[in-house]
C-alpha cells in the first residue's frame, strides 16, 4: 500500500472551506445555548483553523428533546423501511461526490495523509453506508414455537434515541461505523464528536439532511468529554448509548450509564495488539505488513499491531530490516504526494508518545532509530523502533498510539500465546506465518475480538469488531451492529382466542 520510493512532495491543495461550525440540532444549524466556543487545531502547526460551538449539559437537553421528539413522532421509525434505505444510498453517493473536500477537512483537522483519507477512507464510508442501507429493510423478526397452543412472534424494534461518542483518529469512519446501523435500524441519534476533530462530522451530517433525512433524526453535538460527553451518556432519555475512545473513559461511561437509566452501554476501547511472526516467514513481507500494522495512521489505532513479537531465529534479520523500513518511512506534510506518516492529532497525545519512548530507553530497552521530534512546528514525531522490548516494560503494557514499534523475541508457540494473551486487553492480533497447523492453533488461542492471519488493518464493512477484555464491550459493523441498535419484543397470543 505504501511506496518506499522517494516521495514526490508535490503539495495536493487543499479545497475546502470551513463551512460549518455550529451544533446541527433539530435540522438545523445553531450557537451552543451559552454562545461559548472553542478552537479546532491544525495539527501540523498547531494554529487554529476554527472555532466551534462548545456544547454543554443544554445543548444535550436540546438534542436529546429533537431525537426524542423525531423518534417519537416524527417520521423515521414510522417511515417504510424502503424510504430509509434510499435516504441512506442518496446520502452515500452526495459523500462520494463530495469526497475531495470532505478528505481535506479530515486531513487538515487531524493531520492523516490525504491520499490515505481520499483513497482509503472515504471509499470505505460509503461502503458502509451502502452496508447499512442494504439491511434497512432486512430487518425481521421471527415466529418461534412454544409449549401449547400459542403464536409467539418475536418483533425486532428500533432502541430509541441512540446516544454516540467517538474519538479523533478515524473521525469519519467512527461516524459510519456508529451512525449508519442506528439509522438503517430506524433510530435517532445525538452525536458527540471527538474535541479535536468536530468538523468532517457536521459536514456529512449536513449531506445527510440534503438526502432527505428529516430534521431531529441524527443530531450533531461539539464539545469536551466531561461536559458534554458525560451529560449525554447520563441522560434519562437517551435509550442506547455506543461509545469509542480510552478503556479509562469507557469505565467512566458504563458507571454513567448504570447509574442513570442503566441504558445499554457498547464500548469500543484500547488495544495493544499482539503482531507475531514465526519463523517460517518470509521476512520482507513480514516486516513490512509489521511496519504497517504499526505505524498506519501515525500509530493512532485501536487496533495497532504495537507489540512485535519475532521469532529468535530470524530476529536479528527482522530487527536490521524493520529498523531500515522505519527508517524510509516519508514523514511530512500530510497534503504532500507519497507522505506516509503526518503529524500527531495534538500536543497532548504529542507529548504522551515523547514520555512513552523516554520510558522505553529508561527501561533499557535499546532504541534502534527515531525517538525525537521532527522539527519545531508541529506534532511530528521520527518513526521510532525499539528492540530488547521486555513484556513487563511500560512500552509493552500501555497503549501509546503513537509512531513507536516495540519488538520482542521469543522461542516457540507455547510461549508466545501465552504473552500475547498476557494484557489487559483483547483487540486484535496479527499472525504471520506460512504453516496452516500454527495459523490454526494460533486463530483459537488468541483471546482477541479479531485475528488478522498474513494480513492486518483489513476492514470490511460485514466484518465484526470490538474486544474481548478491557478492549470493549459489543461488536461494530457487519450484522452485529444491528443488534446494537434493536429491542427485542415477544408477542404471544393463543391460536384460538377465548375473547374472540
Ligand atoms: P477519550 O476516551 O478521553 O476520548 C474519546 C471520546 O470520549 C471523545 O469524544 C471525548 O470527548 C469523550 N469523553 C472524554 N471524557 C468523557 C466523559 N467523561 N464522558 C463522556 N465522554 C467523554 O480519549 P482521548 O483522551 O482523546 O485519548 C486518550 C487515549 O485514548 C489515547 O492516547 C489512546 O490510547 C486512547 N484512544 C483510543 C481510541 C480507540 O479507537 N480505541 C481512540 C482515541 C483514543
Amino acid at each position: 500500500r505504501f511506496s518506499t520510493a522517494a516521495a514526490v512532495q508535490e503539495l495536493i491543495t487543499p479545497q475546502v472551506q470551513i463551512s460549518y461550525t455550529q451544533h446541527l440540532i433539530n435540522g438545523k444549524f445553531v450557537d451552543a445555548a451559552s454562545g461559548k466556543t472553542f478552537p479546532a487545531y491544525d495539527p501540523r502547526s498547531g494554529e487554529v483553523i476554527a472555532y466551534v460551538a462548545e456544547g454543554d449539559a443544554e445543548d444535550i437537553n436540546r438534542a436529546v428533546s429533537a431525537a426524542r421528539k423525531a423518534f417519537d413522532e416524527g417520521p423515521w421509525p414510522k417511515m417504510t423501511a424502503y424510504e430509509r434505505s434510499r435516504i441512506l444510498l442518496r446520502f452515500a453517493d452526495l459523500v462520494e461526490k463530495h469526497s475531495n473536500e470532505l478528505a481535506a477537512l479530515e486531513t487538515w483537522n487531524n493531520g492523516k495523509p490525504f491520499e490515505q483519507a481520499l483513497m482509503s477512507e472515504l471509499p470505505m464510508f460509503v461502503r458502509l453506508f451502502h452496508y447499512y442501507a442494504g439491511w434497512a429493510d432486512k430487518i425481521h423478526g421471527l415466529t418461534v414455537p412454544g409449549d401449547g397452543n400459542y403464536h409467539i412472534q418475536v418483533l425486532h424494534e428500533p432502541i430509541g434515541v441512540a446516544g454516540q461518542i467517538i474519538p479523533w483518529n478515524f473521525p469519519l469512519l467512527m461516524f459510519a461505523w456508529k451512525v449508519g446501523p442506528a439509522l438503517a435500524c430506524g433510530n435517532t441519534i445525538v452525536l458527540k464528536t471527538a474535541e479535536q476533530t468536530p468538523l468532517t462530522a457536521l459536514y456529512v451530517a449536513q449531506l445527510l439532511h440534503e438526502a432527505g433525512l428529516p430534521p431531529g433524526v441524527l443530531n450533531v453535538v461539539s464539545g469536551y468529554g466531561p461536559t458534554a460527553g458525560a451529560p449525554l451518556v447520563a441522560h434519562m432519555d437517551v435509550d442506547k448509548l455506543a461509545f469509542t475512545g480510552s478503556t479509562e473513559t469507557g469505565k467512566v461511561v458504563l458507571e454513567l450509564a448504570a447509574r442513570s437509566n442503566l441504558k445499554p452501554v457498547t464500548l469500543e476501547l484500547g488495544g495493544k495488539s499482539p503482531f507475531i511472526v514465526f519463523d517460517d516467514a518470509d521476512v520482507d513481507k513480514a516486516v513490512e505488513l509489521a511496519h504497517f500494522a504499526l505505524f498506519f495512521n501515525q500509530g493512532q489505532c485501536c487496533c495497532a499491531g504495537s507489540r512485535t513479537f519475532v521469532h529468535e531465529r530470524i530476529y536479528d534479520e527482522f530487527l536490521e530490516k524493520a529498523k531500515a523500513r522505519a527508517m524510509r518511512r516519508i514523514v511530512g506534510d500530510p497534503f504532500k504526494k507519497g507522505v506516509e506518516q503526518g503529524p500527531q492529532i495534538d500536543v497532548e497525545q504529542f507529548e504522551k508518545v515523547l514520555r512513552y519512548i523516554r520510558s522505553g530507553k529508561e527501561s533499557n530497552a535499546t532504541l534502534e532509530c527515531g525517538g525525537a521530534r521532527i522539527g519545531s512546528k508541529g506534532f511530528f514525531i521520527e518513526p521510532t523502533v525499539f528492540s530488547n522490548v521486555k513484556d513487563d516494560m511500560l512500552i509493552a503494557q500501555d497503549e501509546i498510539f503513537g509512531p513507536v514499534q516495540s519488538i520482542l523475541k521469543f522461542k516457540d508457540i507455547d510461549e508466545v500465546i501465552k504473552r500475547a494473551n498476557e494484557t489487559r486487553y483483547g483487540l486484535a492480533a496479527g499472525v504471520f506465518t506460512k504453516n496452516g497447523d500454527t495459523a490454526n492453533r494460533m486463530m483459537r488461542a488468541l483471546k482477541v475480538g479479531t485475528v488478522w492471519i498474513n494480513c492486518f488493518d483489513v476492514f470490511d464493512a460485514a466484518i465484526p469488531f470490538g474486544g474481548y477484555k478491557m478492549s470493549g464491550i459489543g461488536r461494530e459493523k457487519g450484522i452485529y451492529s444491528l443488534n446494537n441498535y434493536l429491542q427485542v419484543k415477544a408477542v404471544v397470543s393463543p391460536l384460538k382466542n377465548p375473547a374472540w
